[in-house]
């Protein structure tokens, strides 16, 4: 017999609407504590509330203490199924992949319509993350974001509309995988994994997003802000404006880390352009490339490889080697 634990952490999934002001709000039990399904094999499920939180309250606090919850139902849980909140969900799921080291399925999923609203998607995602849960095809495939009739590998998802039930996408690659009423079928698999254990993570790494006309005005006050590292969404293939060169200089002559990303979804970011500003000069002046990463994932592993004292050389190899 296999044996399941859903661990709720709370967002949309875990709220009801108030069908007489349309507001949609936590509630004291659970809406989607008995699941009316047969799985056709006897599990067990149980389940357990972690948090009650919509997601934009989840910090990487709340990540880390989630996953060394994860790590001690994995001693005895064959596969763990976390509901939360859609808007950071795809950041605690990279999150899990980075920390745990674990063969077993973790299966991230959450809704876009509360149980009580028409077209709920809330039971249905559930439903879907346990059967994926129970499947032997999902050992060794990393943290998973199952939504909405596909599987998808935590590093590559992203929400891509506020409101579609088919917000969770992986632009880059697909998905890993799909559900079916009868089967799960998978039909891609991560080629490398790495996870970085970690016991605390109290850094302060910073995001910014690049845009024409952007100077040195924002990079000089993250450095008044102390920062422990910096993520940048640069420009296209990995470009900044000129003028935000005299800063981002500074920063790295106090050896504060900074790793580029490119604010498009798709392609890769390297030291092409050579002129002001370009990528050439970036990598050159000691700026990290990485790549498949967004903003917001980038900015958890800088913060999850300054927590285990990564220097420069190590920060390089991590973001430019490691996926
Ligand atoms: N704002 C909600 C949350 O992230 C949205 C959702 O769960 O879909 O908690």
């Amino acid at each position: 017999m296999k044996k399941i634990i859903i661990i709720h952490t709370g967002g949309t999934i875990s709220m009801l609407e108030n069908k007489d002001t349309g507001e949609i709000h936590t509630t004291s039990d659970h809406p989607l504590s008995n699941i009316p399904y047969d799985f056709g094999t006897t599990i067990m499920v149980d389940e357990h509330i972690a948090f009650s939180l919509p997601s934009p309250h989840i910090t990487p606090s709340h990540m880390l203490s989630l996953a060394k919850t994860i790590d001690n139902f994995l001693v005895e849980y064959d596969g763990i199924v976390v509901t939360h909140g859609t808007d950071t969900l795809e950041e605690t799921a990279y999150f899990l992949d980075l920390v745990l080291d674990t063969e077993k399925p973790v299966i991230l999923t959450g809704a876009m319509r509360s149980s009580n609203e028409i077209g709920s998607d809330a039971l249905y995602n559930l439903i879907s993350s346990i059967r994926v849960a129970l499947s032997s095809d999902a050992y060794s495939k990393g943290v998973l974001v199952v939504m909405n009739d596909e599987i998808h590998s935590a590093i590559n998802v992203t929400k891509t509309s506020t409101s579609n039930i088919a917000t969770f996408q992986s632009p880059q690659y697909g998905p890993i995988g799909i559900i079916t009423k009868e089967s799960i079928i998978f039909h891609h698999q991560l080629v490398t994994r790495t996870t970085y254990p970690v016991e605390n993570i109290s850094k302060r790494v910073f995001l910014l997003k690049a845009y024409a006309g952007m100077d040195s005005k924002l990079f000089e006050l993250i450095h008044v802000g102390n920062p422990d590292g910096l993520i940048i969404e640069g420009l296209g293939q990995g470009n900044l404006p000129k003028e935000t060169i005299p800063a981002i200089q500074k920063l790295l002559k106090d050896n504060i880390p900074i790793v580029l990303v490119s604010r498009s979804f798709r392609g890769t970011v390297g030291p092409t352009y050579a002129y002001e500003g370009g990528g050439k000069q970036l990598k050159d002046m000691g700026v990290i490339f990485t790549n498949g990463l967004t903003g917001p994932k980038a900015r958890l592993k800088l913060l999850i490889a300054l927590e285990n004292n990564a220097d420069y050389m190590i920060l390089r190899d991590i973001f430019e080697k490691e996926f």
